[in-house]
């Protein structure tokens, strides 16, 4: 079934005062309960984007439409309640308890105490902060990573269908970043939340998006697709530039040991050693296969769910299964790329 879209930007552009041209006409479609991710290197327009979506600021031409309609003529504070925002340093009121910040717009709304504490309470615990240790405490009592947990709280406090979110981990330092992430991801699961993630790491990129918008200078649009299909197939030379090196590690972290990749079990090595899951990440099976002893042959065992052993894998099988899954990602639905320079004079609709 084809995924719903919530979010259209239909020959977007926006050029600013100065003359600076930050989006030259852009063409995208966001899918219901996706995580879309937009990258792309500094300057080439993945802010301004984000920021034309809840009219922080107005293009200068072409439509944005939520659920169908015309974000260009909704009344923009109405249209903030409908999408959460999320930015790098979070931007808490400082002189504002945790409690009183995750109620801003709850209480713009008018929802009594009663309501609005107990939804307070169930974001707190949500984003793992409970309200007994957090909800009294200010901004400048938490750490970085905290006060991030209590920004995303903030901008799902009254649920929206859609949360933009830009370079929302940036600030945090890269430990803990990957914390945050698969936070994040845990939410996001959760809450079903569509999102547009803004971010200039193509490894953030591809951890959380669903599909990944890959965007060049003056925010044209060089391809949309899964973060594999993105890696496996770079639509262009600057989609290649982008991403640089490391495509088949990165690969391996986003595909799966699945049962077209095994040979049969009787040829493991007795006793045989530490096994992998059916459904592993090919890293985690990479890792187990370049960790063996000698004497195992370079063969693992592979357990299914029930943890009965259902086959064996080697180096050639990871290598296979990685093909595999770069030759599955060529046809995803996804993986059209539409060129910006036609997209800039395109008569109609180019949504992809
Ligand atoms: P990104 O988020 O990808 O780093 P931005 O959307 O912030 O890119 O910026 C795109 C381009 O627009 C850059 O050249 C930037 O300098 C310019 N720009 C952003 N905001 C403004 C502004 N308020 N006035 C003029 N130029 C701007």
């Amino acid at each position: 079934m084809a995924a719903r879209t919530v979010i259209e930007l239909d020959t977007v552009r926006k050029t600013y005062g100065d003359g600076t041209v930050a989006v030259a006409g852009l063409s995208l479609a966001v899918h219901e309960h996706e995580v879309l991710a937009l990258v792309g290197p500094s300057g080439c327009g993945k802010s301004t984007t984000l920021r034309m979506v809840n009219r922080l600021v107005e293009p200068t031409s072409g439509r944005i439409l939520l659920d169908g309609e015309d974000v260009t003529t909704a009344d923009p504070v109405a249209l903030r309640r409908r999408i959460g925002y999320v930015i790098q340093n979070v931007g808490l009121f400082p002189h504002r308890t945790v409690e009183a910040n995750i109620a801003t717009v709850p209480g713009l709304l008018g929802w009594d105490r009663a309501r609005t504490r107990a939804r307070v309470a169930e974001l707190l615990d949500l984003v793992g902060l409970p309200a007994a240790t957090y909800a009294k405490r200010y901004p400048h009592e938490l750490s970085g990573g905290e006060r991030q947990r209590i920004g995303v709280a903030r901008a799902l406090a009254t649920d929206p269908p859609v949360l933009l979110m830009d370079e929302p981990f940036g600030a945090v330092d890269p430990e803990f970043r990957r914390h945050l992430q698969t936070e994040f991801q845990r939410i996001q699961r959760e809450t079903g939340t569509t999102v547009i993630l803004v971010t200039h790491d193509i490894d953030e990129a591809a951890r959380l998006g669903d599909r990944i918008a890959v965007l060049s200078r003056g925010g044209v649009l060089e391809q949309v697709a899964s973060p594999l299909a993105v890696l496996a197939h770079p639509a262009s030379e600057r989609v290649r530039d982008f991403i640089g090196d490391g495509s088949a590690s990165r690969m391996l972290a986003l595909a799966q040991v699945q049962a077209a990749d095994l040979e049969g079990a009787e040829r493991i090595v007795q006793p045989a050693p530490a096994p992998v899951r059916l459904g592993a990440r090919l890293t985690d099976a990479f890792e187990a296969v370049a960790a063996l002893p000698g004497s195992a042959m370079g063969r693992v065992p592979v357990v299914g769910e029930s943890g009965d052993v259902v086959g064996s894998l080697t180096a050639d099988g990871i290598l296979g299964a990685l093909r595999r899954a770069a030759d599955a990602s060529a046809t995803d639905p996804g993986v059209a790329e539409v060129q910006g320079a036609d997209l800039e004079d395109a008569p109609g609709r180019r949504a992809v």
